[in-house]
């Protein structure tokens, strides 16, 4: 093994506390490393991959020590940030048709999703997860305009050669969930969840039991490999291991892997206030993406102190990893006039909370995964649907490391390695187009 140092250029900044976040008790973050340890397996990151790599780990490998270092709080990144959906069907954001192309990848995406979703489904078995946290209440798709009902119809019938079960809407029954006249049509399919994201990975990384440690607020600032083995340093303390899952999802690129491969995109979300539950009708408590790609997702929710509404929308480029208040509020702005669009009569409710996340693409869709230097494998780029995708990649990444055989694995392996994007003035002027293209291509959805 040759000696090699690899510094994090920067450290995540995840930026003001989400909604999801908001309503949750104020967390007790576990202690920060402060000494030397020697463990095993390192996992940096403790997102959707980092934790599913964690508990697959300690599952298959219970004797293995593994210790697992975040940056910043559990619940604070990407994994407890999103719109909490985790879709059992392909659905490729960057793609012109959620990527439901030929029949055996849709086949691999569904088995990488439906994987992740079944690890969930056993943790909120086995922990006794509510319906506020893990919901196995499926998803709508929704339209606002004709062109949106043709994206739904042309998406039922790929469901359909696909044989998986779904239920095409009219505007009357898609008026009766989410209580508002505003969609044309929609599209159900029972498979989804929908969860309370900073819940989920909190209570995933409050179950960790020996030898699984975590240590929050601890950020690597380099790893070095050699002939003995790995060292990961942070501030306070050093991580002598044998083997490193890198499960920082775009900062990955903040230590060299996957330079010029990963696209760092933002995506904003808008929390209401709360709400009386009589004051809109449909049910309390659904989720709806966009009948197109890059479209508004909505979800509404329902707590002790009434009924709220999430609309997440727009997506900007922003290669340094950092997203600063002025986006936030032109993403705030756009949500205002897409939330009157949708509930013209609640246009009045003010949204209490605002935030952004970072999410990592590459140009052919597909992770960065697998060995990318000694000892260190990764699991990162999570192309926008993490829930499902980051939680597999976790996941092979934890059975590649114990030599665990499974078809996740085989299909994470034949994926081809992220294409090269053109060199940083072409990327940084062309993903700003495509994305606002993209955006005013999507229009009212
Ligand atoms: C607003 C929004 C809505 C979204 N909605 C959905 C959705 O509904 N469904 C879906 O599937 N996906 C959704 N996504 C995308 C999804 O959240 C991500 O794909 C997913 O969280 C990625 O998980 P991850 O574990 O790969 O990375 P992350 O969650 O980003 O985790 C990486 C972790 O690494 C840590 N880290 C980074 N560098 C270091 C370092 N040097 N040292 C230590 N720690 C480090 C970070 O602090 C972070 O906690 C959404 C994203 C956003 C922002």
């Amino acid at each position: 093994m040759t000696r090699k140092t690899f510094r994090a250029r920067r450290l995540p900044a995840h930026g003001v506390e989400s909604g999801w976040s908001a309503l949750l008790a104020p967390r007790t973050p576990t202690p920060e490393l402060d000494r030397a340890i020697t463990v095993d397996v390192v996992i940096i990151g403790a997102g959707f991959a980092g934790l599913a790599a964690a508990v697959r780990l300690a599952h298959l490998e219970p004797r293995l020590s593994v210790a697992v270092i975040d940056a910043d709080m559990v619940g604070n990144g990407a994994s407890g940030r999103n719109s909490g959906f985790l879709i059992d069907l392909p659905h490729d954001i960057s793609s012109g048709n959620f990527g439901v192309d030929g029949v055996t990848k849709s086949h691999n995406e569904i088995l990488i999703a439906r994987t992740a979703i079944q690890h969930y489904a056993r943790l909120a078995e086995e922990n006794g997860w509510n319906k506020d946290l893990f919901d196995r209440s499926g998803k709508y798709s929704v339209a606002m305009t004709d062109a949106g009902t043709k994206h739904l119809a042309a998406y039922s019938s790929k469901l359909n050669s696909l044989g998986e079960p779904h239920q095409v809407l009219g505007a009357e029954e898609i008026e009766e969930v989410t209580g508002t006249r505003s969609f044309k049509s929609g599209l159900f399919t029972p498979g989804a969840v929908v969860v309370q994201p900073a819940a989920m990975v909190r209570a995933i990384a409050d179950l960790f039991p020996e030898p699984v440690r975590l240590f929050e607020r601890t950020p690597a600032l380099s790893i070095e490999t050699s002939s003995s083995g790995c060292t990961v340093k942070t501030p306070k303390g050093v991580v002598r291991v044998a083997r490193i899952i890198l499960a920082t999802n775009g900062h990955a690129e903040s230590f060299g892997f996957g330079s010029g491969e990963l696209l760092h995109v933002f995506t904003y979300a808008s929390l209401t206030e709360p709400f009386p539950p009589s004051a809109l009708g449909g049910s309390r408590k659904w989720g709806a993406t966009p009948a197109a790609p890059m479209g508004t997702t909505i979800r509404r929710i329902n707590g002790t102190d009434g009924d709220r509404l999430l609309i997440r929308s727009r997506y900007t480029y922003k290669p340094d990893i950092e997203v600063g208040a002025a986006s936030i509020k032109s993403a705030g702005d756009l949500h205002d006039r897409k939330f009157a669009d949708r509930f013209p009569d609640h246009r009045h409710l003010k949204m209490q909370y605002r935030w952004a996340g970072a999410m990592a693409l590459t140009r052919n869709s597909v992770p960065l995964f697998g060995q990318v230097a000694d000892g260190i494998f990764a699991a990162c780029a999570c192309n926008g649907i993490g829930g499902t995708k980051s939680t597999a990649a976790g996941i092979a990444t934890a059975e590649l490391l114990v030599g665990h055989r499974s078809k996740l694995g085989e299909i994470f392996r034949s994926f081809e390695k992220p294409q090269a994007l053109p060199p940083r003035p072409f990327t940084d002027v062309g993903a700003r187009l495509n994305l606002k293209f993209r955006e005013w291509r999507a229009g009212r959805e």
